[in-house]
């Protein structure tokens, strides 16, 4: 899977963000590229993947896109699974990661970046199988992640923190 991973940026949100927050979300963009490639992750996913019969080849690609996403009712979305296997993966807003940043420090908030990905990966490829039953999806990811959260080899002292983070 890991060649379908790609960075994506749309022009016109481009066009609209300050400089600030072009190079926070490129930063953000490629902290999530290097994760979500990472060796071990990669066989994590394949694991579950097989684990699940999810077929490899159903997932067209996963965009990491730059800029964050809100919906109609102004909730920022995680990531997005279309039904022809594009996976799309969103960043969180940069107000968000400045204010937990003071709260948590720089390494905390980098891993919650990972971690976040990570879940949101795993969370759409379910959704692959499990369509539009979120509440299946989701008892899955929380169930997978800490799966890998337990196999991952960096312990984060903050990671309790940090799972309360990613699932409520
Ligand atoms: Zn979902």
């Amino acid at each position: 899977m890991i060649d379908k991973i790609t960075i994506t940026a749309s022009s016109k949100k481009r066009a609209i963000f300050s400089e600030n927050h072009l190079n926070f979300y490129m930063k953000y963009a490629f902290l999530v590229f290097r994760s979500l490639r990472k060796p071990f992750f990669q066989k994590f996913v394949s694991w579950m993947l097989r684990k699940e019969k999810i077929d490899e080849d159903k997932v067209k690609d996963v965009q990491i896109k730059t800029f964050p996403f809100r919906n109609e009712n102004g909730k920022g979305l995680a990531g997005k699974c279309k039904i022809k296997g594009n996976i799309f993966i969103y960043p969180r807003r940069l107000e968000f990661c400045r204010e937990k940043t003071q709260e948590l420090g720089k390494e905390n908030i980098n891993f919650y970046i990972k971690s976040r990905a990570r879940a949101t990966l795993i969370h759409e490829l379910l959704h692959l199988k499990y369509a539009s039953n979120e509440e299946k999806v989701r008892e899955l990811t929380k169930r997978y992640f800490n799966i890998f959260a337990k196999h991952q080899h960096t312990q984060n002292s903050n990671g309790h923190k940090i799972a309360k983070m990613l699932f409520t």
